[in-house]
């Protein structure tokens, strides 16, 4: 039987109809081919001129919390998703990611700088606290309708700036928009208790609340063709512990892990500048930029950990404006933003396997050119039916462009 990624498009959908993943309208859509409507493109980008096409596909059967997922992503990397999908298959001989996942909050801040007598502020502030509350509650009235809204105010004073900072909880939503409406009104009515203008009113994209995915995998599993799993394993907990200690590795170790989570980000139609920024942020939370990911092991286990904040929505934002991001939540199974979360911080630890296992193991580029000479081909000018050719011609070779070019010449004059 043929593998998935060896079936044409029409095959993969047919296939995925029959297991329920996506239904017929899916999949007619997918085929086709369609580009965004021109109503749809002009309300999410200003001095629209076109349509920016990438990639759409599918790591396959990625287990997370006992479920079974096909999870969208979005890139112009291939070696990207090829090994996402090996990753998931490597985590699911342990049965899989199992992911915990924090309460969904979001902070918002506001702030006044200048401040003649700060603590005598933070006081006057602290005790009008039920105003804010009243405050936060008629600026969007609907969240707590939905049981979210403001959760906590805390109020400190750092050098002469007072800080008035709004823990909100979006439900459903990202939150982005929501607590930057709550954060503008309190700070307007703030304003006039101090007689003065606020500096600012934003939510923060900052959280040490994290995502939390683990995996514990049986050696056997990421063992390569000349190379045991044990030792395997056992390189990949130095890879890991190498990363903690060098910054360079450890930037290189979260680009891994994020091509997975910011690919998956942008099929669902989130904001993968945001989730980006937080992931990074967290990762230098103790002064140190340190690895997203952990991997040690007793020689008969490899145990993965990934602590990533991911702050998502299944709601608002362009989710609804982006048929492909439902098609990808339909895939993933995603109902909840804690299905998002769990599926995201699950795909950026396989993501990190994959790579990690193939760095220490037979490197990173004979997979990874074996994947880019696609792109080679068609940068050396192949065109149609050339480029399936020319690929393939290029795997017994230095894989550079003058060979494509060379290659492509010779396929010409042949015909
Ligand atoms: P929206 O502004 O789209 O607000 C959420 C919408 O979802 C509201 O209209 C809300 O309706 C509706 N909704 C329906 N059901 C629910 C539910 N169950 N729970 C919650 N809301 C529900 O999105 P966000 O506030 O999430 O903001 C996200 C957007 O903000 C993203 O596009 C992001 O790119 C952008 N952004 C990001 C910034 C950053 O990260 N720094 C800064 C500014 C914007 P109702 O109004 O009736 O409650």
């Amino acid at each position: 039987m043929p593998k998935f990624y060896q079936l044409s498009r029409k095959e993969r959908l047919e296939q995925l109809v029959a297991e329920g993943s996506i239904d017929e309208n899916d999949a007619n859509y997918l085929l086709a081919n369609h580009v965004l409507p021109d109503a749809i493109a002009g309300h999410l980008g200003e001095n629209q001129l076109g349509q920016f096409a990438l990639p759409f596909g599918i790591a396959r059967k990625l287990v997370v919390n006992g479920v079974t997922r096909n999870v969208a992503m979005v890139g112009e990397e291939p070696s990207v998703v090829a090994a996402a999908s090996n990753g998931a298959r490597m985590a699911s001989a342990g049965g899989g990611v199992s992911v915990t996942i924090p309460a969904h909050t979001v902070a918002g801040e506001v702030v006044f700088a200048g401040v003649a007598d700060p603590q005598a502020a933070v006081a006057l502030i602290r005790a009008r606290e039920d105003d804010i509350w009243d405050a936060a509650a008629y600026a969007h009235p609907s969240i707590i309708g939905r049981g979210g809204g403001l959760k906590e105010v805390t109020v400190a004073a750092i050098a002469d700036f007072v800080k008035i900072r709004l823990l909100v909880d979006p439900q459903a939503a990202m939150g982005a928009n929501m607590v930057n409406s709550i954060a503008e009104a309190v700070a307007k009515m703030v304003s006039g208790w101090l007689k003065q203008a606020s500096l600012l009113a934003i939510l923060s994209n900052y959280s040490d609340d994290p995502v939390v995915g683990t995996v514990d995998i049986p050696v056997a599993a990421v063992a390569t063709k000349n190379v045991d799993g044990r030792t395997i394993a056992a390189r990949i907990a130095q890879a890991s512990a190498f990363g903690q200690l060098d910054v360079e590795r450890a930037t290189t170790n979260n680009k891994g892990v994020m091509n997975g989570i910011e690919a998956a980000t942008i099929a669902i139609g989130n904001d993968y500048r945001a989730v980006g920024t937080a992931a990074h942020a967290y990762a230098a939370r103790t002064g140190s930029y340190q690895p997203l990911t952990r991997w040690t092991t007793d020689g008969a286990i490899l145990h993965g950990e990934i602590a990533v904040p991911l702050q998502l929505g299944v709601v608002g934002g362009a989710t609804a404006a982006l048929p492909l991001a439902q098609i990808a939540m339909k895939l993933g199974k995603i109902a909840t933003v804690a299905d998002a979360q769990a599926v995201l911080a699950a795909l950026g630890l396989v993501q990190n396997l994959a790579a990690l296992r193939a760095l220490v193991g037979p490197g990173i580029q004979s997979g990874h050119m074996a994947l880019q000479a696609g792109a080679l081909a068609i940068a050396a000018g192949a065109r149609d039916a050339e480029i399936g050719e020319l690929t393939r011609q290029l795997q017994d070779t230095d894989k550079t462009l003058a060979t494509a070019k060379k290659l492509l010449a010779i396929m010409r004059t042949r015909k």
